[in-house]
Parts: C-alpha cells; sequence; structure tokens
C-alpha cells in the first residue's frame, strides 16, 4: 500500500491511499485537497440542516449519506419554481417545502431520487 498526506481545505491533514492507475489517484488526490475532511464536512453539513430547517433523516448511516443531497436537490429544485410561482400559489409551494424539511426517512429519499417534488406534489392542490 502505498500512501500520501494531504491537507483538506479545512486545514485537517488526511492519510489518502495512492494505490492504483497515476491517473486515478492524482485526480483522487486534488479531489481530497480541494474539499474539507469529512468529520468537518458532517459538521458543516448538521449545522447547515438546522440553518435550512431539515429535520434528521432516519436510517442507516449509509443510507442518510445517500438521501441527503437528493433532499437538498429536492428542495432547491422546489425554491427555484416558487420563485416563478404565481401570487396564489405561494401557499402550495410553502406547503411542499415543509413536507420535505419535514420528511425524516432516508429509504423514501432513495426511493423516490427522482420523483420526490412530483410525489409530495400530488398531495398538494398546485
Ligand atoms: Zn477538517
Amino acid at each position: 500500500m502505498f500512501w500520501r498526506i494531504i491537507t483538506h481545505t479545512c486545514g485537517h491533514r488526511e492519510r489518502i491511499s495512492a494505490d492504483g492507475p497515476y491517473v486515478v489517484v492524482e485526480q483522487r488526490i486534488r479531489r481530497a485537497e480541494r474539499s474539507m475532511c469529512d468529520s468537518c464536512t458532517g459538521h458543516v453539513s448538521r449545522w447547515d440542516n438546522k440553518l435550512l430547517g431539515f429535520c434528521d433523516l432516519w436510517g442507516t448511516q449509509r443510507q442518510c449519506d445517500k438521501a441527503e443531497p437528493i433532499r437538498r436537490r429536492a428542495l432547491n429544485r422546489v425554491d427555484a419554481l416558487a420563485r416563478h410561482a404565481r401570487i396564489g400559489e405561494r401557499d402550495a409551494f410553502a406547503v411542499l417545502r415543509r413536507q420535505i424539511l419535514h420528511r425524516d426517512d432516508a429509504a423514501w429519499w432513495i426511493e423516490h431520487r427522482d420523483d420526490a417534488v412530483e410525489i409530495l406534489a400530488q398531495n398538494i392542490e398546485l
């Protein structure tokens, strides 16, 4: 096993595997150097979630890690749509937004990675 010590953008250092083809290793190291370490990323995203109003996800760590970007994408989409909504539709978008923030089932988010907004919107009169 070959290792390289790299410094993340947060200033923490980590030992990264340097095994594999040169191009792959270079990419892996470049990506690590451009990102925060796992612990800082987790801290920021938890803090971020509180700020945005997301509830804690329920599921295994792996499910939660998968579900997190999906629900963030869903919220971004709804916010983008809401900006173009007519005055009369604003309340419906607010309800939709709340449902995204409060849906805590990680498995549900993974299952509906592509149609979460549509599924939730079905129950709301838009
Ligand atoms: Zn860090």
